[in-house]
C-alpha cells in the first residue's frame, strides 16, 4: 500500500514501526504517544494545524498535516513530539515565558535529532549556536537576544491548574505538583529504559550520553540547581496580550513585553571558613552571570564572618570589588548578621532571594525569616541547616 493511501492513524503507526529499524530509542519512547485528532473546539485554530503534544503523552494532530507528510517526516515528527515528552519540557516550563520556552526546546529537540541523522522537516527551528546546549541554557541565551519571529513548528500543550483561556497552546488538563514528579519520574525511567533498549539493538543515539548519566546517577551539578531556582523566580509577565486577529493569520509568534518587575538577590558569602578559592571563583562566575544576563536582577553582596565587612551592591563600577573578594580564614562565624544586615536594609521580604555561601559552621537564626534562602553548602550536610531554606550542596570534581 502506499503510503499515500493511509489514513493518518495507520501512518504514525507505521512510522512508529519503521522507527524501531532506524532510530530504536525513539521508538521505545514513542510507544508511550497515544495519537488522536485535537480535539473538537480547537481543531480550527491557527495552533491546531499541524502536531502537538502534552504532558501526558496524547500526540494530537490534524488530518491534512499528516496527510501531506511522507513516512521519513512522519518519523521525524513523532520524534520531536515524544521527545519533548520524555525531557519533561511541558513540566519543566515552571514560570518562565512559554512561547520563548517553546522555542528553545524545539532547538534543542531539532539539535538531537539532526545529530541522529534525521532529516530536516521544514519549518523545523534550527540554529548551530545552540548545538549541545541545555533547553535552559539556549532559553537564558534568547532571552538575551529575543528572536525575531518565528513560525511556529507544533503546539506544545502545558497543563494548567485550571483556569481558561481560549488559546489552546495554554490549554490542558489540571496536574497537580506530585503528579507533575511522578510523571518526571516515569519518563525519567522510560528514557533510561529507551537508551538500554536501544543500545541492546546496537543503535545508541548521540549526543544523550550525559542526560542518560545524569539520569541514571541522578547528578545535578550546584550550579545548574541554583541556576535554575534563581531563573524560576525571576517574574515575568507572561499573562501577555493575546495575539490580534491579523498575527493568529500571519501565524507570528507573540513575545511578550516583559514587565520590568525585578528582584533582590542578596549574595551572602561567608568569608571565615574552610571554603576552597575554586568553589568560591565558580559561585562568584554564576552569580556575575545572572546579575550580567537579567535586568530584572539586582545583586546585593554581603560578606561575613562574626560581622559584617562588605556590604555592596554589584554594578559595574563594583563588579572588580566583587571578582577580588577573598576568603579570609581564622575566627568564629555568625551568619545571623547577614540576616540582621537584609533585615535594616528593608529587604527581608518573600519576593527577594538570599543565598548564603558557607560552610554552615554558623548559629542560624531561631525562626524562618520571611526571604527565600538558599544554603550554598561546601561542607555540613543537609541536616545541620535549619529546615527552611534550600539546601545546595556544592561539589566541584
Ligand atoms: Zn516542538
Amino acid at each position: 500500500m502506499n503510503s499515500i493511501d493511509l489514513t493518518p492513524i495507520e501512518k504514525l503507526t507505521k512510522a512508529r514501526i519503521q522507527l524501531q529499524r532506524s532510530h530504536p530509542f525513539w521508538a521505545y519512547l514513542s510507544l508511550g504517544l497515544r495519537f488522536q485528532n485535537f480535539p473538537k473546539g480547537i481543531a480550527d485554530d491557527p495552533h491546531a494545524q499541524t502536531a502537538g503534544v502534552d504532558a501526558h503523552g496524547n500526540l494530537y494532530y490534524n488530518d491534512d498535516f499528516i496527510n501531506k507528510l511522507s513516512i521519513t517526516d512522519t518519523k521525524t515528527l513523532l520524534a520531536h513530539e515524544v521527545s519533548h515528552v520524555a525531557y519533561s519540557h511541558l513540566l519543566r516550563v515552571g514560570t518562565r515565558h512559554k512561547q520563548m520556552w517553546n522555542v528553545a526546546a524545539d532547538y534543542v529537540v531539532n539539535d538531537i535529532l539532526l545529530r541522529n541523522n534525521f532529516p530536516k522537516m521544514e519549518g523545523m527551528l534550527l540554529d548551530s549556536r545552540f548545538s549541545e546546549k541545555s533547553t535552559e541554557e539556549v532559553y537564558e541565551e534568547l532571552l538575551q537576544n529575543p528572536p525575531p519571529n518565528l513560525p511556529l513548528f507544533d503546539t506544545h500543550m502545558y497543563s494548567t491548574n485550571g483556569g481558561s483561556s481560549d488559546d489552546p497552546s495554554q490549554q490542558g488538563m489540571r496536574i497537580s505538583p506530585s503528579q507533575v514528579k511522578a510523571m518526571e519520574r516515569k519518563w525519567k525511567r522510560k528514557l533510561v529504559e529507551a537508551y538500554e533498549h536501544s543500545k541492546k539493538a546496537g543503535n545508541a543515539p548521540a549526543g544523550m550520553e550525559r542526560l542518560i548519566d545524569n539520569l541514571l546517577h541522578s547528578k545535578v551539578s550546584w550550579r545548574t540547581i541554583l541556576t535554575r531556582y534563581i531563573l524560576n523566580r525571576i517574574p515575568f509577565d507572561w499573562t501577555y496580550r493575546k495575539p490580534s486577529k491579523i498575527s493568529r493569520v500571519l501565524k507570528t509568534v507573540y513575545l511578550p513585553s516583559t514587565l520590568k518587575e525585578s528582584i533582590d538577590i542578596i549574595v551572602g558569602i561567608d568569608t571565615s571558613c574552610s571554603i576552597g578559592e575554586k568553589e568560591l571563583a565558580l559561585f562568584k562566575g554564576d552569580m556575575l552571570n545572572i546579575s550580567n544576563s537579567f535586568q530584572q536582577v539586582n545583586m546585593h553582596v554581603i560578606t561575613c564572618d562574626t560581622k559584617v565587612y562588605d556590604d555592596f551592591t554589584l554594578t559595574n563600577g563594583t563588579r572588580t570589588q566583587f571578582e577580588k573578594l577573598k576568603l579570609q580564614g581564622g575566627g568564629g562565624t555568625d551568619l545571623r548578621k547577614i540576616f540582621d544586615r537584609v533585615t535594616t536594609k528593608g529587604m527581608n521580604t518573600p519576593r527577594n532571594i538570599l543565598i548564603m555561601f558557607t560552610d554552615g559552621y554558623t548559629p542560624f537564626p531561631d525562626s524562618k525569616p520571611p526571604i527565600n534562602t538558599i544554603w550554598v553548602s561546601t561542607e555540613a550536610s543537609k541536616e545541620d541547616y535549619p529546615k527552611w531554606g534550600q539546601y545546595i550542596r556544592v561539589e566541584v570534581k
